[in-house]
């Protein structure tokens, strides 16, 4: 795995590389604008231009972008919808600029209107924003989350059926994060448990469209639903769960990246870090 951690762009989209080259990262995560602010500083060709120097003298690849919180594209309120619509093209548009091919996205809150409802509005939602923005490189992965109240996405079937009414499906794939999927319920901790979830993510998503992992440890228990971040190898999956994941093949050229809580000298990364490649067998 490419292992990395999310960064910071204050101060110019290339920071955001240049920290993680100082902690160590193969790869980063990044958002490209404030992540709790509907309006964004357009980002420029000289933006870019720094950005992809950075990533060329750091070697650090790929970049997995991730969007606002704000977004809801199964919002069943008629403006927030269409505002993250636009939102959501936006942030697709930034990441094509800066050649980012990866943007992360937590599919939606349905609001109460119900899954199956909520799955369909997303679905229309980017059948509209790919109409909007046609031929674009980048890639929307949509995020498995931990299923905290109304929200898509914490069981393999709602992200596949999500997946499956997008006309240019072509232009989804599938972010999963270790913290949540056991918060929601999937055992990452015993090699057999581990081996039966993703036989399971297999037979209905289908591993090929997973292109990115969020590294995190969980606070909470199995199936809570409770999404609480933890540093690797303290919280309730441990290190048996990371073992299982960075010696699985399947990952082996994807990005694996850290959202843990870290402090401005950015050591809880480095430690994480640490852990994670500790667990590598040769
Ligand atoms: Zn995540
Ligand atoms: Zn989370």
């Amino acid at each position: 795995m490419r292992l990395g951690a999310h960064m910071s762009i204050a101060g110019g989209v290339e920071n955001a590389v240049l920290s993680g080259q100082r902690v160590g990262c193969e790869a980063i995560a990044m958002f490209t604008k404030n992540n709790n602010q509907w309006k964004a500083k357009k980002l420029t060709q000289d933006d870019a231009d720094r950005f992809n120097a950075a990533l060329v003298e750091t070697n650090i690849r790929p970049v997995v972008a991730h969007t606002s919180y704000l977004i809801n594209l199964g919002s069943p309120d008629a403006a927030l919808w269409k505002k993250s619509i636009a939102a959501m093209g936006d942030e697709l548009a930034r990441c094509e600029l800066l050649g980012i091919p990866y943007l992360v996205l937590h599919p939606g809150s349905h609001m109460g209107k119900g899954v199956d409802w909520g799955i369909k509005r997303v679905a229309a939602a980017f059948d509209r924003i790919h109409a909007e923005r046609p031929g674009l490189r980048v890639m929307t992965l949509l995020e498995h989350t931990a299923g905290q109240g109304n929200h898509l996405g914490h069981l393999f079937e709602e992200l596949a059926q999500v997946r499956e009414l997008i006309a240019e499906k072509q232009r989804i794939g599938v972010c999963v994060d270790s913290c949540h999927l056991f918060a929601a319920g999937y055992d990452l901790r015993k090699p057999e448990t581990y081996a039966a979830v993703f036989q399971r993510c297999d037979d209905i998503v289908g591993i090929e469209h997973i292109k990115a992992w969020h590294l995190n440890d969980s606070k909470t228990d199995l199936g809570s639903r409770v999404d609480r971040h933890a540093h690797i190898g303290k919280g309730k999956l441990g290190r048996a769960a990371f073992k299982n994941i960075m010696n699985d093949p399947r990952w082996r050229d994807l990005p694996g990246v850290l959202e843990t809580p870290k402090g401005p000298e950015m050591k809880e990364d480095k430690v994480n870090l640490r852990v994670l490649r500790s667990l590598i067998e040769a």
